[in-house]
């Protein structure tokens, strides 16, 4: 049965709030970030990202084209891709967690004002969108393939999901959400358009508000959308139907193949429908595409995409560093993904999988100002990159410095509401206890599913420090579990609690049995810098290391170097381990002479030794700090010497 009564799923400020799972999420109100890093990132978001995309919404027309359509039109006045709708209703889902979060009567008041111009676009029928199907425009649904139509109101659903659990159910917006969904599914229900959306996320976003209002129809058309899909509905095109996931139905595919965005909020969508009908051959499916997927198609730093013609993954194993395009929403997609399978079936390496991509490529797409953003995430820039203008938008996905906007400006949002519900992903319940999967600084008051409070405090200076300790405030009265997360970074890990007790365990969840009020937990991780080898099939970096301190992927970055050096010339000596000295890492290397300009490959026989290049000490820096000092080239790979 679908959502029974007193369903969870209304109630808890959380971006996913399945019916049943291995784990519980906590809301936003159960859980707080206090400090750290990603408490600066939630600030500056707040306090800058928010109003820089507004102002991007507006100054582009994209906003203004919901304004045109519920004039009628005209439809030569539209600006914007046929997707821009998208990027206002993930604003508004940024700005929902952000109200619940933390009340502020100029930031409503601006949500108010932008819900009511979306509501005044609606048609009387539900229909939501500013792209097509008025005078002058093609006929709605007439372009499935690219028309992103159904893409768009799925992302109204995520952000009216949002508005409805934190405490606004019968909201503008909520109610704007459930007329489209209403009408999504009088067209393309069982005897109607049996058409699906080149761009996935209609279903994810179905499922999520079918959770949050009940409404077990919208979840059956997100169910119906999946099994569609697959079985070429949509027209062959230039890059195959596996660009959009039409080649193979979900649950007999492999790996996650084509467009990464694409792929992973299809996944997403497919283990939500998985974990509320019970279908446990198509959560089984999706996993093993997940590992595959992780094993064999994903960088150092969780970022996922090896092509930039089609923005897909690449092969097995082809991850080349200097082609990495790695978009920022392909990583926001593996969280979700991630996310998913964590609730529903618990196992640390969904949690390790999120604090990768989470701190390696989801925090390295804005600057530290929070107003401009990488959109692809390369792991090797061989060129500096020019300066981009603070007020121009940026034509191009691939911009080596943070861009203001794009033209394709779907990763910015995309940031935006993820670091405003990051909280979400800090910790769960079960029956059992409460189990911490990422580390800040934080207030955990959770209510367990037997009704029980606990409260924890938990005190660390984590990333940059290994140590975790779990103040707990209050305890269950009666038996209970914390659950910690040693990251499989972290070879071992040792656990202590005040009682005396003091073990030392590898990397996975370990259970600290029943601590007490009052009890302190300190959780030690290894977060020394290590060197990284990768896996012998990945041949672009075969012969290279990285370096990795706790779960941040480190960098070199040419305004280390003396002037004239560039990092293409850098080679480490791997038998020095990395060291750190006042919070800065260091690897021993050397630099290459340069080469004599003649052909660079020789036979074997011929090639002349090179000389062992004079070692010297190289500062690294945290790979999502990256080009906050200007134009620079950077590699995460190093070549060992
Ligand atoms: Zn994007």
């Amino acid at each position: 049965m679908l959502f029974p009564t007193g369903h969870r799923g209304a109630a808890t400020p959380a971006p996913v709030v399945p019916s049943t799972g291995r784990l519980q999420p906590l809301g936003l109100d159960q859980v707080r970030i206090t400090g750290g890093p990603w408490a600066r990132r939630q600030e500056v978001n707040a306090a800058a990202t928010l109003a820089h995309i507004e102002h991007w919404l507006e100054r582009e027309g994209w906003l203004g084209n919901f304004d045109l359509a519920a004039a009628g039109g005209p439809a030569a006045g539209r600006r914007g891709r046929e997707f821009s709708d998208s990027e206002v209703y993930k604003l508004l889902e940024a700005m929902a967690w952000e109200l619940g979060r933390r009340p502020d009567a100029d930031l409503e008041h601006r949500f108010g004002a932008m819900v009511r111009r979306v509501a005044a676009a609606q048609e009387p029928d539900g229909y939501l969108g500013t792209r097509f199907g008025r005078p002058g425009q093609e006929p709605r649904y007439t372009d499935l393939e690219w028309g992103h139509e159904l893409y768009c109101q799925g992302h109204l659903y995520q952000a009216a999901a949002a508005r409805a659990r934190t405490g606004r159910p019968g909201d503008l917006l909520v109610e704007v959400a459930r007329r489209s969904a209403d009408h999504v599914c009088a067209t393309f229900g069982p005897d109607g358009n049996q058409g699906i959306c080149g761009h996935a996320e209609v279903e994810v976003g179905l499922a999520e508000l079918g959770r949050a209002l009940g409404e077990p129809r919208y979840l059956a058309q997100a169910a119906l959308f999946l099994d569609r899909r697959g079985h070429g509905v949509l027209a062959d095109i230039e890059f195959g139907r596996s660009y959009y996931q039409d080649d193979v139905p979900v649950r007999d595919a492999e790996v996650f193949h084509g467009h990464a965005v694409r792929a992973n909020y299809l996944a997403a969508g497919a283990v939500d429908v998985a974990v509320e009908t019970g279908d446990e051959k198509l959560l089984d499916a999706v996993a093993g595409q997940w590992a595959r997927t992780q094993a064999r198609r994903t960088y150092l730093t969780g970022g996922q995409g090896s092509h930039h013609q089609d923005e897909a993954f690449g092969d097995d194993w082809v991850l080349p560093p200097d082609r990495a395009y790695s978009e920022t929403c392909a990583s926001v997609g593996s969280v979700m993904v991630s996310w998913r399978l964590l609730l529903a079936r618990g196992g640390a390496q969904y949690a390790d999988a999120i604090e990768r991509a989470l701190t390696n490529v989801v925090a390295t797409s804005p600057a530290h100002d929070g107003r401009s953003f990488f959109y692809a995430n390369t792991l090797h820039q061989r060129v500096p990159a020019e300066h981009v203008a603070t007020d121009e938008v940026s034509k191009r996905a691939e911009a080596s410095l943070r861009a203001p906007w794009f033209e394709v400006a779907c990763c910015p949002p995309n940031v935006a509401r993820t670091f405003a519900s990051v909280a979400a992903y800090v910790a769960t319940v079960d029956d059992g206890g409460v189990q911490l999967h990422q580390y800040a600084p934080a207030e955990i008051r959770a209510t367990l599913p037997s009704g029980e409070q606990v409260a924890l405090d938990v005190v660390t200076g984590y990333p940059d420090d290994g140590r975790v300790e779990v103040h707990v405030v209050d305890a269950p009265s009666g038996d209970w579990t914390l659950t910690l997360r040693v990251p499989s970074w972290s070879p071992s890990a040792r656990v202590r609690v005040d009682d005396g007790s003091d073990r030392v365990v590898g990397p996975g969840f370990v259970e600290v049995p029943g601590p007490r009020s009052g009890a302190v937990v300190t959780l030690d991780l290894d977060a020394a810098p290590r060197f990284v080898v990768p896996d012998p099939h990945i041949d672009a970096v075969r012969g290279c290391v990285a370096v990795q301190r706790g779960p941040q992927v480190l960098c070199l970055e040419s305004v280390d170097l003396d002037e004239g050096d560039g990092v293409d010339d850098v080679v480490v000596d791997a038998s020095v381990p990395p060291w750190e000295v006042d919070g800065t890492v260091y690897v021993r290397a050397g630099i290459l002479g340069a080469s004599d300009g003649g052909w660079p490959y020789a036979a074997t026989d011929d090639a002349a030794p090179r000389p062992r290049p004079e070692l010297r000490d190289v500062p690294l820096v945290a790979y999502h700090d990256w080009a906050n000092r200007g134009p620079a080239t950077m590699r995460v790979w190093l070549p060992a010497l």
